[in-house]
């Protein structure tokens, strides 16, 4: 493969961050938004009591991590005890209460590879996705929330690759692109890299968060607001870390042998997670360690074209960054 390297970035790369700057600010949801986000799940939550008493409702995912853009749906957990009833059933049950509360275009999808309640609320306008006791998202969801408090440059780097990643078709599983998730556990690797480091490894420090949940340990430092001036001694402004984030993908990752890893602070090899050979559909062409399910691999929905596709994209990116007279607008143009 042509590894055009380039050794040094265009001398106005600062200049473009109050570009890309607005555009970060024109996607973040405003606080009214959020509060109709936290009332409907209110509301969600006491229908669901009055069946299940014990049970409980949170919010994952974009709505809650911090990376949620304006308008986004929001998902959401239900925590429930089944003993002996299935996931099915439940799931069934509850769309049927939805229902009869006239929230609107209630579905349940139970044969989904993740079963889901789909729900649209009529007086926000909100649309919703419940799911069941998946707590590890719900832990994940946390550790990336608690990383965006760290430094402000983590949330604006990963608003602008997932909004290029939505742009450019690049953000769909079902396709073999990659994940919302995936893409921000990127921006955290990356900023985990940098010297001076801009984000520390949560996961390295003494534990303050400790849960066990599907039998896996999560176990982190969380005390975040201690850390508010960890990065402060690297002053890289977006555009510059924007330049380096796609040259990095584009140019210069080992697809080949390395697996970035958030739990570590840095690169696991494949061959050491034993992630070099296809094993049914995973074929590991660029890997992404979960934090907490370690044999996961956020990467393996990537096949051989889609794998093409996502590298022509960060070259794309990464040229564009590099000579493109308006890289905030070029960037985000449709495919
Ligand atoms: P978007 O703004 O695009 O909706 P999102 O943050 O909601 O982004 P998704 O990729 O839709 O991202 O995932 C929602 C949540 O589900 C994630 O925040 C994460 O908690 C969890 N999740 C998604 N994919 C995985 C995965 N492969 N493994 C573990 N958890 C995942
Ligand atoms: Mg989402």
């Amino acid at each position: 493969r042509n590894q055009k390297r380039r050794l040094e970035c265009r001398p106005d790369i600062d200049s473009l961050t109050p570009s890309f700057l607005s555009i970060y600010n024109s996607l973040i949801p405003s606080e009214e938004e959020k509060a109709k986000q936290k009332r409907l799940i209110l509301s969600l939550e006491k229908l669901v009591v009055k069946e299940w008493p014990d049970a409980k409702l949170y919010l994952y995912g974009s709505c809650a991590n911090s990376f949620g853009v304006s308008n986004c749906d929001i998902d959401v957990c239900l925590a429930i005890e089944c003993d002996g009833t299935s996931k099915p059933e439940i799931l069934t049950k509850l769309a049927d209460i939805l229902q009869s509360e006239n929230l609107q275009n209630v579905q349940a999808l139970t044969h989904a590879r993740v079963p889901i309640v789909k729900l649209m609320d009529p007086v926000t306008g909100i649309s919703c996705d419940i799911c069941m006791n998946n707590l590890l998202a719900v832990v994940n969801t946390k550790l990336l929330k608690d990383y965006a408090q760290i430094d402000g440059r983590l949330r604006q780097l990963a608003f602008i690759v997932k909004h290029w990643a939505k742009s450019r078709g690049v953000n769909e599983t079902y396709r073999g692109t990659l994940s919302s998730y995936a893409y921000v556990l990127m921006c955290i690797h990356f900023l985990q890299q940098r010297r001076p480091a801009i984000l520390p490894c949560l996961q390295e420090m003494e534990a303050t968060y400790e849960v066990t949940v599907d039998e896996v340990e999560c176990l982190y430092f969380d005390q975040v607001e201690k850390l508010k001036n960890f990065g402060a001694r690297n002053n890289e402004s977006i555009g510059r870390l924007l330049w380096e984030f796609f040259d990095y993908w584009a140019y210069r990752h080992d697809y080949a042998n390395a697996v970035i890893s958030i739990r570590t602070g840095g690169f696991i090899s494949k061959r050491e997670k034993d992630w070099t050979r296809r094993i049914g559909n995973d074929r590991h062409l660029i890997c992404i360690e979960d934090p907490f399910e370690v044999s996961h691999d956020l990467g393996r929905v990537v096949d051989k074209y889609s794998i093409k596709v996502l590298r022509e994209e960060f070259e794309r990116a990464a040229d564009i960054m590099q000579y493109d007279p308006n890289p905030s607008v070029t960037l985000f143009e449709p495919y």
